[in-house]
């Protein structure tokens, strides 16, 4: 049997769904479910093996009621998904992931530290469980679905309330050794700069994720109900919000200048909440990296095609991959 994925898109051309196409003389019933663990939302999806997206699940996640009820929140998705053809649950998750041993080990935004998860959810559900990065996760399905798709050596950048990035060079995603490879975020862009939630001063987080530059605009005076999407629309008409946007801008194309001479990947996909921006996201980026590359040309730089659909779906592909039915 042999597993083929064929992107599927709605009326306005956004692919909405990675269909699992199952041709050869196998069974085409079956699903798979994905679920991506997030600060603010638990979102899942059991997606067919034969193709389509057959339920979905979207709550809050529990972060004031603590790790117990976040992972219990997690678990309820989970079982409220599967079915008796399930093959397994592919789980991916904010924070610091160890991939191999299933393990979130620190999700500042979750309340999680140390936390087996896939082995707590296999036990509830008694199917395979993954679990995976959510930067990486979602760099898979771009990879295989959407944005990047042709692209061996990708990039994928989440731009969110934090700022990490999912690896993949030639077609593998790259953990790590710990786990902890494309937390990009906390790269330094200003040497004793601001100081970073995680403990260091001057992070990529700080000055170019929607949560910094909120934080940035509103300690410097900004209205604070402004969302990062305000800020962006302000830029013209608002001068603080100007040169928050600009300082940002600034440093995510020096962050990504050195991403990009260490792993020269082929494309570069800019994903998270601050991607609704659109071009007054990406092409400041694009000018910026461009400038301070000297002898190279950069490579192209797009905005993620999967969007808020890209971690469920790259979930779901880790558990089909580790399950050998690629
Ligand atoms: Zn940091």
């Amino acid at each position: 049997m042999e597993v083929v994925i064929v992107p599927s898109a709605d009326d306005s051309g956004r692919v909405v769904a990675g269909l699992l196409t199952v041709t050869g003389s196998g069974t085409s019933t079956g699903s798979v479910v994905g679920l991506d663990v997030g600060g603010t939302g638990i979102k899942g999806a059991r997606l067919g093996l034969a193709g389509g997206v057959q339920e979905r699940v979207a709550i809050a996640t529990p972060v004031a009621g603590g790790p117990t009820a976040v992972v219990r929140a997690v678990v309820q998705a989970a079982r409220s998904l599967t079915r008796p053809d399930t093959i397994g649950v592919g789980v991916c998750s904010a924070g610091l992931i160890d991939t191999g041993a299933g393990v979130v080990r620190r999700a500042g935004n979750l309340g999680l530290r140390d936390v087996p998860l896939a082995r707590v959810v296999r036990e509830a559900v008694g199917l395979p469980v993954t679990l995976e990065h959510d930067a990486r996760a979602a760099c898979l399905a771009e990879h295989r679905l959407g944005a990047g798709r042709g692209s061996e050596d990708l990039l994928l950048v989440v731009l969110g309330t934090g700022l990490s990035a999912g690896v993949l060079t030639g077609g593998r995603l790259v953990p790590g050794s710990l786990g902890f490879g494309g937390e990009i975020g906390h790269a330094p862009v200003h040497p004793d700069g601001e100081s970073c939630p995680c403990g260091q001063r001057g992070c990529l987080e700080v000055y170019a994720s929607a949560g910094g530059m909120v934080r940035r605009y509103r300690s410097a005076g900004g209205d604070p109900a402004h969302s990062a999407a305000d800020i962006a629309r302000a830029v013209d008409r608002d001068p603080l919000a100007g040169r928050i946007w600009a300082e940002g801008m600034e440093a995510l194309g020096l962050g990504l200048r050195s991403a990009i001479l260490l792993l020269d990947p082929g494309l570069v996909v800019l994903a998270g909440g601050l991607t609704g921006a659109g071009e007054r996201l990406v092409a400041p980026v694009r000018t910026a990296v461009a400038g301070g590359l000297a002898w190279r040309e950069p490579p192209p730089i797009s905005i993620s095609t999967l969007g808020a659909e890209a971690g469920v779906h790259g979930a779901a592909l880790v558990l089909l991959d580790s399950t050998g039915r690629r």
